[in-house]
């Protein structure tokens, strides 16, 4: 590879992307990272907030990156009339692709890039993010800070003779037991997460040694690097440690992630955002949706004008249904429900309660 390795850190308005920046800016100042924003448009303004703190704190510059910047509408708009009014879904999103994973691509080009990606430790996914050879993705808040074609790679069964040698070169002391781990080839008993799982847990600097020498006899990105200090890193973190780090640095949680209570039927709810992305992502919740049509009316009516032409967001129920008194009623009561049931937790972010509907989505948008 010819140029120069990059270092990119994208920022979605979401906490763990955010958590991510300071983090690794305290923790590996040497990294130049390159950080970025893909602007739908049609985010909230709480996430041009964090935008702003974030800049104030890391001293630099987040680029901002436009899908479509030379037409006269914002991005979202622009490719909606291009898709004939369909509005994005789960099953055809192809608002992610143009406004996030393109613009991304194009700023990046061919140069080989490290992708930082926030994805934590108590999560179990890889989301949607670049496929491209050129860019490689890091998760530096996982044990496993490698991606998921790397791990597949290294240990397919005909490399156990290279991973050997490699942890030759390790000077390990838990040698002897990480030798007879690699040494057993992956079955239907024994698969690629056991095996994983199993040489972390022993050594996670040894292992990460040996992808990285590994990694030298690939075309990936970080091949070419001497050197690389995540090697070393160790930490686990999850979503309480995302708050502390936001709340630490004075950068802030953004305020959608805050509870706020509501009044029915003489208990009180409570409802939030558990996600950053654009104020109308149909990724939401009912109850997320009422709190949009509570506490930001007229972005609730911006959204509603989106389903004039037939298309909605929810593929049961139309957003004009959705705030019929009765309905509400209905949502807000299952939400404080739902809130008996996982009280224990006594989290002031709601996003405690509303954990589940984190899982879906991609790294674009809501990390
Ligand atoms: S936040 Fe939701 S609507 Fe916006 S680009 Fe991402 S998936 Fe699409």
């Amino acid at each position: 590879m010819k140029n120069k390795v990059r270092h990119v850190l994208g920022i979605s308005g979401g906490k763990d992307s955010a958590a991510l920046a300071i983090y690794l800016f305290q923790k590996y100042p040497s990294l130049d990272v390159e950080y970025y924003t893909c602007d739908t448009g049609k985010e909230l303004d709480e996430t041009y907030e964090l935008i702003r703190n974030l800049e104030i704190y890391l001293g630099k510059k987040i680029v901002r990156l436009q899908a479509a910047g030379d037409s006269h509408e914002d991005p979202f708009d622009h490719f909606l009339k291009l898709y004939g009014g369909f509005l994005p879904s789960s099953g055809s999103r192809w608002c992610t692709r143009k406004l996030k994973l393109d613009p991304f691509e194009k700023w990046v080009g061919d140069d080989p890039v490290i992708s930082y990606v926030g994805i934590r430790g108590d999560e179990n996914r890889e989301g949607y993010i670049s496929k491209k050879t050129n860019i490689q993705s890091i998760f530096p808040f996982r044990q496993n800070i490698w991606s998921e074609d790397v791990v597949a790679k290294l240990l397919k069964n005909e490399r156990i003779p290279n991973v050997l040698n490699w942890y030759g070169n390790t000077a390990s002391d838990k040698l002897e037991r990480i030798v007879e781990i690699v040494s057993e080839p992956l079955s239907a008993k024994f698969n690629q997460n056991n095996k994983l799982t199993a040489l972390l847990e022993l050594d996670t600097v040894a292992f990460n040694k040996v992808v990285f020498d590994y990694l030298k006899t690939t075309g990936y990105p970080l091949s070419v690097l001497d050197e690389f200090p995540l090697l070393k890193n160790k930490d686990v973190l999850i979503r309480n440690d995302i708050f502390q780090i936001l709340r630490d640095s004075g950068v802030g949680v953004p305020k959608y992630y805050e509870g706020l209570p509501f009044e029915f039927n003489g208990s009180v709810g409570v409802y939030a955002r558990s996600r950053s992305g654009c104020y109308f992502c149909f990724f939401q919740q009912k109850i997320e949706w009422v709190w949009l049509y509570e506490q930001h009316p007229e972005k609730f009516k911006l959204a509603v004008e989106y389903e004039k032409d037939g298309y909605t967001w929810m593929q049961d129920e139309r957003l004009e249904d959705l705030i019929k008194p009765e309905r509400i009623a209905q949502i807000k009561e299952e939400q404080i429900k739902r809130i008996e049931k996982v009280n224990s937790k006594k989290s002031s972010y709601l996003i405690d309660i509303l954990a589940e509907s984190e899982v879906e989505g991609c790294a674009s948008c809501f990390i």
